[in-house]
């Protein structure tokens, strides 16, 4: 199983292959597929390795080849809807048309935004691009800490 973890963390991310499946199906194979987006949930938060075990899709409001932005009120409900099966929100996840994603400026808005926004024990947002390439090379994993991102390795451990 492969993990990811911030350089000096005692912590670590993984992905079951329910996760790693339903969003390789997301990857932007053809040139006019458009970005999705949606959310990243856990059902334990103690552990120290934390499992996402669920990811979801948000409806888009409007979405094209390299941008994608989706109702805040709409990503509410459905944590408020998935806290009640004892999943919790850590993060968001989109896809990018590129081999090897990196944030952009509009992502570090809006993972700011977020960061802000949720308190979790991971003290930040998990934050998960989808590129072209397949998992784990071509995917961005990452957490944004309210100021700045901060990139995930995968660990070896
Ligand atoms: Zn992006």
């Amino acid at each position: 199983m492969v993990k990811f973890a911030l350089p000096g963390a005692e912590w670590s991310l993984q992905f079951d292959e329910a996760a790693v499946s339903m969003l390789q199906r997301r990857m932007q194979r053809w040139a006019r597929s458009k970005e999705s987006v949606g959310q990243l949930f856990t059902n334990d938060l103690t552990a120290s390795t934390i499992v996402i075990s669920k990811a979801t899709s948000l409806k888009a409001l409007h979405a094209s080849w390299s941008t994608v932005a989706f109702d805040p009120f709409d990503a509410m409900r459905q944590r408020q809807d998935l806290l009640q099966e004892g999943l919790y929100c850590i993060g968001l996840w989109h896809t990018h048309p590129e081999a090897v994603p990196e944030p952009s400026g509009c992502d570090e808005r809006l993972a700011a935004d977020h960061a802000r926004a949720a308190t979790t024990i991971l003290n930040g947002l998990a934050f998960v691009i989808i590129g072209n390439r397949p998992f784990p090379h071509g995917w961005y994993v990452g957490f944004h800490d309210m100021n700045r991102f901060l990139r995930a390795e995968i660990s070896r451990l």
